[in-house]
């Protein structure tokens, strides 16, 4: 498996990353992709990549939730690391309306610097989209056919909403823990996804799957996100396991275990 969205370089593992890793590749994950916040996770994103660099890949953009008034000022400093560190994806950027939308014009355009990134670069995005849809397409819209390749990590919405995204080109949709909790509807979403549009991701050290659920979540937990979304795609883990794995590899550009490379 392939934990496509992980923040194990976050302080909440300070404490026992080594031990935090090693349980992962024990519980069948075979790649971490982590995705940056802000300008201070930067040296914590490379820590991490240099201690264990053939497991773990690097995401680099401002999360929308640390955008204020001077993003402008930020995103500068930020764009050359995307040349002098290994990069698989800009993320995780978006627009985050969930708790306060004083930014949300400032939101949209780092959006938009972001993921002109993306097209400049080559490399796909990593979207945190919450209560913001509208934007996100919206900005988006104005891509129209040079929109690069991405991932709506832990998507939430309707059977709608994933039309509409799909409807703008063969995005990926993360899938969490979010889809083991009673009261969530994701269950609901995943046959309009289509497990060939499916990432697993933990979102660690944030919503741990049940039976973990309330603790700080790990990527060895992704197991119970793997098996939840076999249950309700009635098909076997294995199978999840597999072309979810062959997704994220095509949407990154990593090589498959066994040599065969994805290019
Ligand atoms: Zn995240």
């Amino acid at each position: 498996m392939i934990d496509s969205h992980t923040h194990i370089y976050a302080a909440e593992f300070d404490d026992d990353r080594a031990a935090v890793v090693t349980r992962a590749q024990e519980a069948g994950v075979t790649h971490m992709v982590l995705p940056n916040e802000n300008l201070e996770s930067i040296p914590r994103l490379q820590a991490v990549q240099q201690q264990c660099p053939d497991v773990v890949s690097l995401a680099l953009g401002l999360h929308p939730e640390e955008v204020h008034a001077d993003f402008g000022e930020v995103l500068a400093q930020m764009r050359p690391y995307l040349d002098t560190l290994p990069c698989v994806a800009v993320g995780e950027i978006g627009i985050d309306l969930y708790w306060d939308k004083t930014y949300r014009d400032q939101q949209m355009e780092a959006l938009d610097t972001q993921l002109r990134w993306c097209v400049d670069k080559n490399i796909p995005f990593i979207i945190h989209c919450r209560e913001a849809l509208d934007e996100i397409l919206w900005v988006m819209d104005n891509f129209g056919q040079s929109l690069p390749q991405g991932v709506f990590h832990c998507f939430a919405g309707t059977v709608a909403d994933v039309d509409r995204v799909r409807s703008r080109g063969d995005f990926y949709f993360g899938v969490n823990g979010v889809v083991t909790f009673k009261k969530s509807n994701t269950h609901e979403l995943l046959p309009a996804m289509g497990l060939d549009r499916i990432l697993l991701e933990t979102d660690a050290p944030y919503l741990a799957p049940v039976p973990h659920r309330g603790k700080r979540n790990e990527p060895a937990y992704i197991a119970a996100v793997r098996d939840c979304i076999a249950g309700w795609l009635e098909v076997d883990p294995q199978q999840v396991d597999r072309v979810t794995t062959a997704n994220a590899c095509r949407l990154f550009g990593l090589a498959l275990e066994g040599g065969h490379d994805n290019h």
